[in-house]
């Protein structure tokens, strides 16, 4: 049996409040929730993050987030969506297996952005803009 909890909710052995489920995917809500709603959406086999998956899993992922941010709006009214996916220890990533969180939003609901917002440097953009397309 799979050490991944998240393994364990798709094969039932851990529980969960699904929310959505379709072939490949698998939709749940999050019991450390940013908000209400707050929904991870995850492939229903073992891909650790977005640079082992595979571009079929990782497009497959988004299409179930989509479908679960407009059934959260439909049913919750949400006036907007927010959805994050972090990968690795560095991307904030906690659990190991890929997973989209699909967050209805409010104008009033107090969220933040998890970084400052401030201009770019010109030259710094010039500089990283080389470096990705050289
Ligand atoms: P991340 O930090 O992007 O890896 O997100 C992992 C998310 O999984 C967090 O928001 C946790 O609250 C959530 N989480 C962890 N364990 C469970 C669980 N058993 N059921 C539902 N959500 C979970
Ligand atoms: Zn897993």
């Amino acid at each position: 049996m799979s050490e991944c909890i998240f393994c364990k909710i798709v094969e039932g052995s851990l529980p969960s409040h699904k929310v959505f489920e379709n072939d490949d995917c698998y939709a749940f809500l999050d019991i450390f929730p940013a908000g209400r709603g707050h929904t991870l959406v995850i492939p229903k086999k073992h891909v650790r993050d977005i640079h082992e998956a595979d571009a079929l899993t990782y497009s497959k992922v988004a299409a179930a987030a989509k479908d679960v941010a407009d059934l959260l709006a439909a049913k919750l009214g949400s006036e907007g969506t927010t959805v994050f996916q972090m990968s690795r220890e560095a991307g904030w990533q906690t659990v190991l297996h890929l997973h989209m969180h699909v967050i209805p939003r409010w104008k009033d609901d107090g969220l933040h952005k998890p970084w400052d917002i401030a201009p770019a440097d010109d030259a710094d953009l010039r500089e990283v803009l080389q470096q990705i397309t050289k």
